[in-house]
């Protein structure tokens, strides 16, 4: 889940806490998500008190990435309507989205949690719809696709179940190609990619510091997503928030080699390596052969801070658009927005149909030049 900057220099942890520490005491968090890195000495040594200074701000931003905390600030609709007219519709703009990508190769990048499954309070259970997951086999019956998710790969192909899909997991620091092959690349579809292989055994050891200095916190939960790990704060009183925080800032001062970002009521703890959910979007446009083509039009659909890194290569690249998935105003750098997972299976569904649409037309012209050209023979 989340952000812009992908690699912090080694003083800074991104922990795009939105709370920015010094400034979080005059300035209530209005916009959840919004981009504000938090330095690692700041995080390691905030909140000692358990409840002031940064790490009072840090809960403040934790406790933004919540819907129905922001649902409540009274000047939202404004906010909300200018943020509209900046990051509009995707389902009311599809047909400009459609225009622009003209002659182009769609593919297509999809975050998985709160953009294929709803965000749910046990992580373990952030089940896909079958209709979503009918969708999404449609999908790349049409398009390149690909899933890019936070999750350990494993994991997240246990939920999805799509073997024709290129999977990114860990954050894309564990990239495998389609297990029935694909259509769109050929040769070896193993795993393509694992930049950070060699962090694995530390992984594995600050999940088990972890999952014991959090073991008395009640709801809170550890998981292991093979090239990162996640501590997730969605089951866990409001008010025990700042005690988690500090446990996680006990363990992660043994590890420099470490960093830490904040997603949607979640902290992940991840190899200092400059590797994201962007860098995986242009490994895998890369491995389709598409790495320096104009004719490619990436789409890309997150919902949260660790995929802006995404939208902010689509920015740079000034190919394709990325889509975020949220019904409240955040800082982003995607250009169009959808509300929540089932907006996305409409979209989903609209482009197949286009798709679909376009194919039948070609064909049918095809046919009947086809059928000229034989008359003309005669
Ligand atoms: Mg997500």
């Amino acid at each position: 889940m989340t952000y812009q900057n992908m690699v912090m220099p080694e003083a800074e942890i991104a922990l795009q806490a939105a709370a920015a520490a010094a400034t979080a005491t005059q300035k209530p968090p209005v916009a959840p998500g919004g981009f504000l890195n938090i330095s690692r000495k700041q995080f390691l040594e905030m909140g000692h008190s358990g409840s002031g200074g940064g790490g009072h701000s840090w809960v403040d931003s934790m406790r933004a990435s919540s819907p129905t905390h922001i649902n409540s600030t009274p000047s939202l609709s404004d906010d909300q309507s200018s943020w509209m007219v900046r990051h509009p519709s995707a389902l009311d703009m599809f047909e400009e989205i459609i225009t622009a990508s003209k002659g182009k190769q769609i593919v297509m990048f999809l975050d998985y949690d709160g953009t294929l499954s709803p965000i749910v309070d046990d992580p373990d259970r952030a089940f896909m719809s079958d209709a979503m997951r009918a969708t999404v086999r449609k999908l790349a019956r049409y398009f390149p696709s690909a899933i890019v998710s936070g999750r350990c790969r494993d994991k997240v192909y246990s939920f999805v179940r799509l073997a024709e899909l290129y999977y990114a997991g860990s954050h894309g620091m564990d990239i495998k190609g389609p297990s029935k092959g694909s259509k769109y690349k050929k040769g070896n579809q193993g795993v393509l990619f694992q930049p950070a292989s060699e962090f694995l055994p530390m992984i594995n050891e600050v999940y088990k510091a972890l999952l014991n200095k959090t073991k008395y916190t009640p709801g809170a939960t550890v998981e292991n997503n093979k090239f990162c790990v996640s501590v997730h704060f969605r089951r866990v009183d409001e008010k025990k928030w700042s005690e988690l925080a500090q446990q996680v800032k006990s363990v992660m001062k043994e590890y420099p080699q470490l960093r830490l970002t904040q997603g949607r009521k979640v902290l992940e703890i991840r190899p200092t390596i400059k590797w994201d959910k962007g860098k995986a979007l242009e490994f895998l446009l890369e491995s389709l052969g598409y790495a320096n083509c104009a004719d490619v039009f990436p789409v890309y659909i997150g919902d949260d801070r660790t995929d802006e890194d995404a939208f902010k290569v689509l920015r740079e690249r000034g190919q394709g658009f990325g889509i975020l998935v949220s019904k409240v105003p955040k800082e982003t750098n995607a250009s169009y927005s959808l509300q929540e997972p089932s907006e996305v299976m409409v979209f989903l569904r609209r482009l197949v149909q286009w798709k679909k649409m376009t194919l039948r037309r070609q064909f049918r012209l095809k046919r009947r030049l086809e059928e000229l050209k034989m008359s003309f023979a005669i």
